[in-house]
């Protein structure tokens, strides 16, 4: 689960980027971010894995309370969660296969575990027989596919994904949103900022709208309000 508690962030120039937030996410839940630009999404998202420290208040992940966590002990609790960028954040020199496997080798998993767990995530985002492409030789949706893979090798708990079909035209966008379902059907949480209203309209989840730092909606299986635009 994850638990805010009267969290507030202040940037160091004065901006409340997020202000005195409470919110329960459940294990299991798929979660839209949503609003216009400047609205603390991100800020959000960031909090959650811990790359933006609370100004005020407490974040609780599975139970942890993620502000005590030492700066050394951060790459060990990453492990729960996997992040997911709008522009794949891919090392450019290694190749599919690689980019994947370095998730693994930076938490030093038995070589022998590494070559299975890499080519059956390569196979749930349909990327298997590029495993020896670059990025650059892909299109960006396959990126993105790569990114996902990469996120998700761990087996993390929940998966944060921030604007993950930004750069995406609409086929390529459904067929993100696809492997996002089937990784959420497994029973990881995900919680995914964007400003795609016809994804959040078909695809119906828990919609939680941002404004000014503060949630001003929370709907279980609500749709992007473009009527109400500013409430
Ligand atoms: P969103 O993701 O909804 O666009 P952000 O969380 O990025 O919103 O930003 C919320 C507010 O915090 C904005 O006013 C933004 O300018 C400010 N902000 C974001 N990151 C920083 C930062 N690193 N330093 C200072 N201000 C920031």
């Amino acid at each position: 689960m994850i638990e805010f508690i009267d969290v507030s962030k202040t940037y160091t120039n004065g901006v409340k980027a997020i202000k005195k937030l409470n919110i329960q996410i459940q294990q299991g839940e798929f979660v839209y971010v949503v609003r216009a630009s400047g609205a603390g999404k991100s800020t959000f998202i960031k909090m959650i894995y811990r790359e933006e420290k609370v100004t005020e208040g407490k974040i609780f992940i599975d139970g942890q309370a993620i502000s005590a966590i030492k700066n050394k002990k951060i790459p060990l609790f990453r492990r729960k969660i996997g992040v997911v960028f709008q522009d794949y954040k891919l090392i450019p020199t290694l190749t599919v296969y690689e980019n994947v496997a370095f998730a693994l080798e930076v938490i030093e998993e038995i070589p022998a575990n590494i070559r299975r767990k890499v080519m059956d995530e390569l196979e749930l985002v349909k990327l298997k027989h590029k495993a020896r492409f670059l990025p650059s030789e892909l299109s960006g949706g396959e990126q993105q596919r790569v990114s996902i893979a990469r996120s998700i090798v761990n087996r993390p708990k929940i998966l944060i994904a921030d604007e993950p079909t930004g750069n995406l035209d609409p086929n390529t966008t459904w067929e993100i949103m696809e492997i996002l379902e089937e990784i959420n059907n497994s029973g990881t949480t995900i919680v995914m900022a964007t400003h795609n209203q016809e994804i959040v309209n078909t695809i119906k989840r828990r919609v939680i709208t941002f404004e000014e730092g503060s949630i001003v909606r929370d709907q279980l299986r609500g749709g992007y309000d473009l009527e109400n635009k500013y409430r």
